[in-house]
């Protein structure tokens, strides 16, 4: 039986696999072809740390169209230990819990189901660690 191709990329993503750039040592992620800072183009694959902290967010209220029925939510930029920063949205908490500066996890989470095609999108969510 022949395993979907998102089934075969899972655990790459889910490991949080990042590139570093091997002439400066920069960490990219989701990982790139050429360096941001230097232009390189070789790499090394470096798995990110899960446990981060929030640095800052913002709560959406008025959503693009396939979110409506998650509003209110809450998106912020979560800073792991090696200075990789990832944009997802913050789940398992109440919105009047979150706070800058908090201490979170990375998680591989169910995003949304595109409707009959029942296509699920998977992505990062951040989660609260004290929870
Ligand atoms: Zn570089």
């Amino acid at each position: 039986m022949s395993v979907p191709s998102y089934w075969r990329e899972m655990p790459q993503r889910y490991r949080l696999e990042a590139a570093r750039c091997l002439n400066c040592g920069k960490i990219s992620f989701p990982p790139r072809k050429i360096c941001p800072s230097c232009k390189e183009r070789s790499f090394e694959t470096v798995q990110l740390e899960r446990e981060g902290k929030l640095l800052t967010f913002t709560i959406i209220r008025v959503a693009p169209s396939v979110f409506t029925d998650q509003v209110p939510y809450a998106i912020g930029i979560v800073e792991l230990k090696q200075n990789v920063r990832i944009l997802c949205q913050i789940v398992d908490c109440r919105l009047d819990e979150i706070k800058s500066g908090m201490p979170v996890s990375i998680e591989f989470r169910r995003v949304s189901e595109d409707g009959e095609a029942g296509v699920i999108h998977y992505g990062y969510k951040a989660v609260p660690k004290d929870h």
